[in-house]
């Protein structure tokens, strides 16, 4: 990134950063110029929504994140072994903080958080974890490179998230813990994944790797199931490039969480058990550390910015935003989304809405193309020979025959997105071109056929 585009960048931020009040005080009502949204779509040579306008950027930086990796630079300080006070252990205890959680333990990813959970539960060959197709690549990564058996559930259609019926439908003998994720940063349907854990026994690991400081029903994400995990991955709502942790109350699980995150051996200096060397770096920390002060105002920015487009977009036919189950106090809003019902847009398909939205100059998009249900692991894996030992020809069968997840592929088919991490950031009238472009484009979809 340029000096130029930085400039730009903390520029943006601020002026966002003036404008909250102005939001909170009018989340309802009308939006933009009615004008605006009248006339001849952009992509058919009209005057668009949007023009000549930069949505802030991501990842967020500024002369404090500078300052911090320079100062670990400087320090000599780079591995956290090195220091109790250098910025992983001081990372650490603020996140835990922050969170409201007893411990953390910070890691070089979200998937090696995910596997540090998997491996400290005893989880392995022969058990089975249930968690969504509709995720990262690294939520079915953490649980395969313990070598357990990844059981996919699906989703309620209207929130993406999982369908506690669907996963309490797959639990067996042999499954010893549930992974929900928490989609677009906002909370699973944690009321009834708690009480089918319970009711089962099953441990709960928590994929909120999307959802820094969500809240459900007083508690923020990650502190609800035994274990958190959290992603720092540069797209991320709070990001250094790669990075990752684990959050949670149990002292002793946390405790195992850092032996096996650091090569099997503890806190006491012993080398107890199996672990790979998951170890955060002291640069990520720096950058993490660099940028604490805006974490909770740009949360906070986010959801009002959220609130906003939601209630702009509430009425319109066809445009549905993300259900939201009870007891959702905020989310962190890394995407924003919303199904798409083409019925509605005189049966425009999605791509030709994106095209016209786009030209309107508003960028939406698809997000994961297909579940990963339908990914080829699933055949490479089962016929591993780890694979074949420590799983019942039954019961791979079973797993192959049960494999169909239509809402999810529903999902993968009529969902849209907006990148929030930085658009998010924006001004209330960013918001407001977003809601303008997509009623303009609704308004006038008789001309989508010609688009
Ligand atoms: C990003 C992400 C992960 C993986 O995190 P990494 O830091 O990229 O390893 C896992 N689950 C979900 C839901 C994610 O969004």
């Amino acid at each position: 990134m340029g000096k130029k585009d930085s400039g730009l960048t903390r520029r943006g931020f601020i002026a966002a950063a003036g404008s909250v009040a102005a939001v909170g005080s009018q989340m309802t009502g009308a939006y933009g110029d009615i004008t605006r949204r009248a006339g001849k779509l952009a992509v058919l040579g009209g005057d668009p929504v949007r023009k000549n306008k930069h949505w802030p950027q991501w990842p967020f930086w500024d002369d404090k994140v500078v300052e911090s990796v320079t100062k670990t630079t400087q320090s000599r300080v780079w591995c956290r072994i090195q220091s109790p006070s250098g910025t992983v252990p001081t990372f650490e205890k603020k996140y835990a903080e922050m969170t409201g959680a007893g411990y953390c333990v910070a890691t070089g990813s979200g998937t090696q958080a995910l596997h540090t959970c998997v491996e400290a539960l005893g989880i392995g060959p022969g058990d089975e974890v249930i968690t969504s197709p509709y995720t990262d690549p690294g939520t079915i990564a953490a649980i395969l490179s313990a070598r357990a058996l990844p059981v996919m559930a699906d989703l309620d259609r209207a929130s993406y998230q999982l369908d506690p019926a669907e996963v309490e439908r797959r639990i067996n003998e042999n499954t010893r813990a549930i992974m929900p994720v928490h989609m677009m940063g906002q909370p699973c349907d944690m009321d009834r994944i708690m009480a089918i854990a319970r009711k089962h026994n099953l441990r709960v690991i928590e994929d909120a790797c999307q959802a820094h400081l969500a809240r459900h029903r007083g508690k923020v994400l990650g502190t609800i199931g035994d274990v958190g995990c959290f992603s720092f991955q540069s797209s991320k709502v709070i990001a250094c490039g790669e990075g990752g942790a684990v959050i949670g109350n149990d002292e002793k699980l946390m405790d195992m969480c850092y032996t096996v995150h650091n090569h099997g051996t503890s806190r006491r200096g012993r080398t107890e058990v199996i672990g790979p060397k998951y170890r955060m770096n002291e640069f990520e920390a720096a950058v993490l550390l660099g940028q604490w002060d805006g974490i909770e105002e740009r949360h906070a920015k986010r959801n009002e910015n959220a609130a906003h487009l939601t209630a702009g977009l509430k009425d319109l036919p066809g445009i549905i935003p993300q259900k939201l189950y009870p007891g959702t106090e905020c989310g962190s809003f890394y995407l924003y989304t919303m199904t798409y019902k083409k019925e509605h847009f005189n049966g425009a398909d999605r791509a030709t809405f994106i095209k016209a939205v786009a030209a309107e100059g508003v960028s939406l998009s698809p997000y994961i193309p297909r579940g990963l249900h339908r990914e080829p692991w699933i055949e490479n894996v089962l016929n591993t020979n780890v694979y074949k030992k420590m799983y019942t020809e039954a019961r791979l069968r079973q797993y192959r025959d049960e494999l169909a997840c239509p809402n999810c592929d529903a999902v993968c088919d009529e969902m849209l997105m907006l990148w929030a991490s930085g658009p998010l950031l924006g001004t209330k009238e960013d918001m407001d071109d977003v809601v303008d472009a997509i009623v303009k484009v609704y308004e006038n979809r008789d001309q989508l056929s010609k688009a």
